[in-house]
């Protein structure tokens, strides 16, 4: 579904990435792991349109991806979280959901005067499937809540359900279960799982290997903006050149 071919960035000079192959299949969730400053979030950043790399290519379903247009990028299906969460904080966690939705009939003014019983129908739609989504996440309880009352763990689920509002063919995930408590990593564990199930691709920045080999079914491993292995999680733990990398060996 996604192919990503000799992508290179750098930064004043400074190579970020140095030529990366990524391929994420549908229904399957990708690993991106690697110490820090190794390249992670650049390539996430790169694919979601905000980072426009120096040479490279990226292919999503038989088309290129517009580099360096976030909103595009979106419109092509991918969705994606960020490692420090983007919420409206005063808003309601339902507010925030439905916020997350692409495409909604009531933002266009020609709508909302000539066509409101279509925007009605439209808006509890909607909102139905953020209220799915938040039971999905465990957050229907809290639907009422400013996002900015929530745990640092329940504002991470709640910026997966904002980006699968999108209902996008890729979710990029910057490590989700950061700082997270471990029963909402094994929530945060279910719902990536049923994504793939779903049949999206899942491509996700995470440190904890634990959660990396429940979850993943392929593993990418960057160290100073190049590949360094890649395999299944289990191929990843036994590889010379991660222990390396990892263990400072
Ligand atoms: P990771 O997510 O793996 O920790 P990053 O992709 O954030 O790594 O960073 C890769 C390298 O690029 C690091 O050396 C980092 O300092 C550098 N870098 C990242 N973003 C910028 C930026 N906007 N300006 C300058 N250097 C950057
Ligand atoms: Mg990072």
């Amino acid at each position: 579904m996604l192919s990503i071919r000799d992508v290179a960035v750098s930064f004043g000079g400074v190579a970020a990435l140095g030529g990366v192959d990524l391929d994420v299949e549908t229904g399957r969730v990708v690993g991106l792991v690697g110490p820090n400053g190794s390249g992670k979030s650049t390539l996430l950043n790169v694919i979601a349109g905000v980072i426009v790399p120096d040479r490279g290519t990226a292919v999503l379903d038989g088309h290129p991806l517009p580099f360096g247009r976030p909103e595009g990028v979106a419109a092509r299906g991918i969705a994606r979280t960020f490692q420090i969460p983007r919420l409206a904080r005063r808003l309601t966690v339902a507010q925030n959901v439905i916020a997350g939705g692409r495409d909604q009939p009531g933002e266009s003014l020609a709508a909302l005067l000539f066509r409101p019983g279509a925007v009605r129908a439209a808006e509890r739609q909607v909102t139905a499937r953020a209220f799915e989504v938040m039971r999905r996440l465990g957050l229907d309880h809290l639907a009422d809540h400013p996002a900015g009352g929530l745990s640092g763990g329940q504002q991470k689920l709640l910026s997966m359900g904002m980006a699968l509002m999108a209902d996008p063919v890729l979710m990029l995930l910057d490590e989700p279960a950061a700082g997270v408590n471990p029963v909402l990593i094994e929530q945060q564990v279910r719902f990536i799982r049923a994504l793939a199930s779903e049949g999206r691709g899942v491509l996700i920045i995470e440190h904890n290997m634990e959660m990396v080999s429940n979850i993943c079914d392929h593993v990418v491993v960057l160290d100073g903006g190049k590949v360094i292995a890649r395999g299944t999680p289990d191929e990843i733990r036994r590889d010379r050149a991660v222990m390396r990398s990892y263990l400072g060996e």
